[in-house]
């Protein structure tokens, strides 16, 4: 195959140390939960192109959506000009938001989500005249991107916040406020530190990249009822969450809070094309109006609001109602919990857990995961463990034969290690 290997002394990989990293699989097609290799070997996705192909690959119904808006006009610019397909899913999203969460930014990529997030939450309170409230409250563990702002609001080992010092703005980050020792301690940091800080920031239920570590609802109540207290922004990182993978479209509605900012992407087209999406509450846009053009939210990403993205966009929420994707969502989440339970006694497992279409064994350690990545593909599946996990987030069109193969897969593997 020329391609792979001529491309490959100019490519650059994700998250890789390209001195030892092995030489990708080259895939020829998609279709469900199945990616085609360019020899024919098929494998079996359990991660849904990191977390993004929730109706599985090459959905027909998202497909020719897109083809009749490359065919109509892939793209226009933001500023000036309008196209429906944008219009149209700002007033989707709005609708399936708690409360008054009726503005949508849209940007190309999670992490510009976050970084717009960000920007409201600190010049909101900019432009009323509120100076010294720039920090953003974050948690360990935590996950909200790789560009530098979103960095410096990630798990300081996560962010590698000691290496970048300097570049970094400085964000306190603190545990999660889920038991006594860290809810008091939650608590007296806000009581110092409140009057330093623009917003609270969390994954809501699951935090995905840093090891798929789960917290109760109750959680979100807390972060609620403090951001209310002392006035601050909170901020649900949803770009993970999003879309039914944890079992209920978002996972805000779980704990019945809304927040004053939400951030989408990853599943948001489906696993089409790039997109995402900061949305705010009408009382954080209104901060921003004003007679100055001073007070505007000064961002616009030149794809802003891709007319293709957002066509595939409203495609994938027109499945969401067609469709029975949180029904398929539960159905997943039993089945994990019955095929990855035997997982629990064997050697070297430290946990076993599942929420919505998550299952996650944990090991006390992955000293080799590129063996185990190795042994995972001879199975014919398409699993990547990382830090400590072996994790399944297949596609929730997934058909239970082939979740049976995931679970199958890992079982066996973890079995023979
Ligand atoms: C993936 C992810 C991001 C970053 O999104 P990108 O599109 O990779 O920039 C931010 N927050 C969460 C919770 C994520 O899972």
């Amino acid at each position: 195959m020329n391609w792979l290997e001529e491309g490959w002394r100019h490519v650059w990989l994700p998250y890789a140390q390209m001195q030892t990293a092995p030489l990708p699989l080259p895939v020829a097609r998609t279709e469900g939960a199945r990616i085609i290799l360019e020899d024919g070997c098929e494998l079996i996705d359990g991660i849904a192109s990191w977390w993004t192909a929730c109706h599985g690959y090459n959905h027909p119904h998202i497909q020719q959506a897109a083809a009749k808006q490359l065919e109509a006009m892939p793209h226009v610019m933001f500023g000036g000009l309008a196209h429906e397909p944008a219009y149209k899913l700002s007033t989707r999203l709005a609708a399936l938001m708690p409360g008054d969460l009726n503005r949508v930014f849209f940007t190309d990529s999670g992490s510009v989500a976050v970084e717009v997030a960000i920007k409201i939450a600190v010049q909101s309170r900019l432009n009323k005249g509120e100076r010294g409230r720039t920090k953003i409250l974050a948690f360990s563990g935590g996950y909200h991107g790789d560009t530098i702002g979103t960095m410096a609001i990630c798990d300081p080992e996560e962010g590698m916040h000691s290496l970048f010092t300097g570049l970094l703005p400085e964000n306190p980050v603190v545990p999660l406020p889920k038991d006594e020792a860290s809810i008091a301690a939650f608590e007296s940091f806000l009581e110092r530190e409140h009057k330093t800080l623009a917003a609270i920031i969390v994954e809501p239920l699951v935090q995905g990249a840093g090891g798929m570590v789960f917290h109760g609802p109750d959680v979100l109540r807390r972060l609620r009822a403090a951001a209310d207290h002392y006035g601050l922004t909170l901020i649900f990182d949803e770009i993970f969450t999003g879309f039914g993978r944890t079992g209920s479209m978002f996972a805000f509605e779980q704990a019945g809070v809304a927040p004053d900012i939400i951030t989408l992407s990853k599943a948001l087209t489906g696993g089409t094309s790039p997109l995402a999406a900061t949305i705010a509450t009408d009382r954080l846009f209104e901060a921003f109006l004003s007679d100055s053009p001073m007070t505007a939210l000064m961002h616009g990403p030149t794809y802003m609001a891709h007319a293709l993205g957002c066509a595939a966009a409203n495609a994938s929420l027109d499945l969401f109602e067609t469709e029975p994707r949180l029904a398929q969502a539960s159905a997943i989440s039993a089945q994990l919990a019955v095929e990855l339970e035997p997982c629990r006694t064997l050697p070297g497992v430290k946990d076993v857990r599942v929420m919505g279409a998550i299952g996650v064994v944990q090991m006390h350690e992955i000293r080799d995961p590129a063996t185990l990545r190795q042994r995972l593909l001879k199975e014919g599946v398409w699993i990547r463990p990382f830090r400590d996990i072996v994790y399944l987030t297949p596609a929730l069109t997934v058909s239970p034969e082939e979740l049976s193969r995931l679970t199958g897969a890992i079982s066996r593997v973890l079995t023979a290690r």
